[in-house]
């Protein structure tokens, strides 16, 4: 058992990988497996960035027993003191800003640019919510019974834990913990195996904030392991897990056999609507970076344009140009638009769909093809792509691709283009394109999904607004926003009898 985490160590004149333990009870620690993984960099599949634990379900055990050790002090704390810690965190994170996004592009493969708005949104968030600990209301109300009076308190669940994905690797992880901390309750934190090290940092930071030893708790390690063990785990009150919506399915039925309180935010299916009285240079810029930043990886990224027919020669054609434009390479450089993939089998993955859409008959306009000329070969790079003639029932129009991956799908009018849009099982991010106001509230209304942008793409969040997704793109929780607190935590309705005089 250690201490500190170690640093790097120099072995022969080659700086070697920094190998980070778990942190339980305040300590990191190794796992008793032993054993470790590597996390590499998606731009040089060489280049180990770090490598962390592989945990068993003796060290996840260890971890939630700290959690529960250290609870009953944690929520005696009053709540403005557990957002100042809060708020330290964030103002280390800003500190830090720049280093951590640089790790960040090391890990996962999106430009600085972008992780840096990983990071700002975490921060953003982090200052947000330390003030709900100021302002954790409850209800004042009358009685109908006389001599009486009425009032509802919120209360910590107790130990959550929270699962999250590797394409936003500070901000779901932050988004998650701050509120479940402020709320009262502490946490078992298992990030994706792709990109543990920015987590590792949050918990770093959130450490050297003065957050008390077992408040929060660190495991590194394959899902498919630790996500059962936690998840049934009879000591954990709540499950926060973002992901695909495959496992979350599999998450809610094993939640559901206990009545284990859980908050899904799942996959998307996310299509752009572009009227035929629509800007189309506005909209094919915005489709551009809602659909190939991250590399086509946000769970909000657009994967589906619905245009109508009148433009939609010429808006595939300016988009085509937009894609070909693009300058794709390491995350780390400047110059770079578009990174890799997260890994070498997303590559794989992402290529099996641009075969799909072949085979179903839609017609590739750009890319469908690895990209592996020059440095590219280093890396898990894929070109952007786009196909056309798409129909609302194919598997390209229909399946969560991940990648760089636009369907173009012409339609003939307002309904039809409404009908598609809300054919999929997923109803995270919609977005569309016009200039007439009447279409806008029509759309508003006919939209079946959480995020609905007006002349924009389909991402981007604020961190004091609700976010989530209908239908399968999660269990109808929100993250983010004032609610967030609530997530976490359960109202207590108090009735008082007024001292009988
Ligand atoms: P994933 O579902 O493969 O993994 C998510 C997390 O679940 C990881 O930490 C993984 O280790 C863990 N996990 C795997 N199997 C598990 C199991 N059986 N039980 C419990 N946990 C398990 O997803 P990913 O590939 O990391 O992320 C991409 C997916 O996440 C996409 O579908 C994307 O749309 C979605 N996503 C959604 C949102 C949102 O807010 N709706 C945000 C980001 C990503």
């Amino acid at each position: 058992m250690t201490t500190s985490s170690p640093a790097s160590t120099e072995t022969q004149g080659q700086i070697q990988p920094r190998t980070y333990l778990n942190f339980i009870g305040g300590e990191w620690r190794p796992s008793v497996s032993g054993v470790t993984f590597d996390d590499t960099n998606p731009a040089h599949r060489h280049e180990i960035v770090a490598r962390f634990q592989k945990s068993t379900v003796a060290d996840l055990d260890a971890a939630i027993r700290a959690a529960e050790a250290a609870a009953p002090a944690w929520r005696a704390l009053p709540a403005p003191q557990r957002g100042a810690i809060i708020l330290r965190a964030a103002l280390l994170l800003e500190a830090r800003q720049q280093e951590l996004a640089r790790d960040m592009t090391r890990e996962m493969g999106k430009p600085v640019r972008e992780t840096m708005g990983d990071l700002q949104t975490a921060i953003d968030f982090g200052k947000f919510v330390a003030g709900e600990g100021s302002r954790a209301e409850g209800e004042t109300v009358p009685s109908a019974i006389p001599d009486k009076m009425c009032i509802t308190i919120r209360q910590p669940l107790g130990v959550i834990g929270i699962i999250t994905p590797w394409n936003f690797p500070m901000a779901i992880p932050a988004w998650k913990t701050f509120p479940a901390l402020l709320a009262g309750n502490t946490v078992v934190l298992k990030p994706a195996s792709d990109t543990p090290l920015s987590s590792a940092h949050l918990v770093e930071i959130l450490d050297e904030a003065g957050l008390p030893k077992g408040v929060l708790n660190f495991v590194t390690g394959p899902g498919s392991v630790l996500g059962d063990a936690l998840v049934t785990d009879p000591r954990i009150a709540m499950i926060s897990l973002t992901g695909s919506t495959e496992v979350g399915r599999r998450v809610a039925e094993l939640c559901g056999r206990d009545l284990r309180r859980v908050s899904l935010e799942l996959g998307g299916k996310n299509a752009v609507i572009v009227m035929d009285d629509a800007n189309l240079d506005e909209a094919v810029k915005a489709v551009a970076w809602a659909g190939f930043g991250t590399t086509g990886q946000r769970c909000t990224a657009t994967s589906r344009v619905i245009v109508h027919e009148k433009v939609a020669d010429a808006f595939t054609a300016k988009l085509a140009a937009a894609a070909e434009h693009l300058h794709i390479g390491d995350g780390l450089l400047n110059e770079t638009d578009m990174g890799p993939l997260v890994n070498q089998g997303r590559v794989g993955a992402v290529h099996e769909y641009a075969e799909i859409g072949q085979a179903e008959g839609a017609r590739l306009v750009t890319g469908g093809h690895p990209l592996s000329e020059g440095a590219l070969s280093e890396g898990a790079y894929y070109a952007p792509t786009i196909f056309t003639d798409v129909t609302a029932t194919m598997r390209i129009a229909q399946e969560e691709v991940f990648g760089p991956f636009i369907s173009v799908i012409p339609v003939a009018s307002y309904e039809e283009a409404i009908e598609v849009a809300n054919s999929t099982i997923y109803g995270l991010s919609c977005a569309i394109f016009t200039e007439s106001a009447r279409t806008v509230f029509r759309a508003m209304r006919d939209i079946n999904a959480g995020l609905i942008y007006i002349n924009a793409g389909t991402t981007g969040a604020e961190p004091h607004l609700p976010f989530g997704g209908t239908k399968q793109s999660g269990n109808g929780h929100r993250e983010l926003g004032r609610k967030a607190v609530e997530e976490f935590s359960e109202t207590k309705t108090v009735f008082v009898t007024y001292p009988q005089v």
